[in-house]
């Protein structure tokens, strides 16, 4: 249902893996460029990535796509609109999480204002109703609240338990 708190994975992503191309490359002359020419989510997309190739230790040559984002050396490319690398996708993930998170949150204080919560914390049972607003619209509200809140803190922890998996990751090297 919602995509908040999920672990993002690189399986969701379409890729293009270089093995794939490697025989093609080989054939054309021309080994520097490789054109891209495809549809994504309803826009069309024609560009260029610069392909380049480094020697192996046993003889002939290991290709490479340039990432067209940051131009960093990848075997593997993801399409995201534009094909880009690992890190690349990464970056473009974090920043889509964290609009839709930022999109959350104004959402919640939206709602906070209508029923003149803000800047004080309403524990559940205790939400007091402001005077005038009709008793459906404030549980209306005050249930819409409870929701925003619970993904927006889901959304936090998601990002929590990936930081706590870096630390893990970085002392146990
Ligand atoms: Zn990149």
């Amino acid at each position: 249902m919602s995509k908040y708190g999920t672990t993002h994975t690189l399986i969701e992503y379409q890729r293009v893996n270089i093995k794939n191309v490697k025989d093609v490359i080989k054939q054309s002359h021309q080994d520097s460029v490789l054109y891209f020419n495809y549809t994504h989510n309803g826009k069309s997309y024609n560009y260029s990535v610069r392909l380049d190739k480094t020697a192996c230790n046993y003889g002939g040559n290991r290709y490479w796509y340039v990432c067209p984002k940051c131009g960093r050396r990848t075997s593997i490319l993801y399409c995201a609109g534009i094909y880009m690398c690992r890190r690349c996708i990464g970056a473009n993930y974090e920043s889509q999480h964290n609009r839709e998170r930022d999109r959350l949150i104004a959402k919640r204080n939206k709602i906070a204002s209508r029923l003149e919560w803000m800047g004080h914390f309403a524990e559940i049972g205790q939400e007091i109703r402001p005077k005038g607003m009709h008793q459906k619209t404030f549980y209306n509200l005050v249930c819409q609240y409870r929701i925003l809140e619970m993904r927006i803190s889901k959304s936090f922890g998601a990002d929590l338990e990936k930081l706590q998996k870096k630390i893990e990751r970085l002392s146990s090297t």
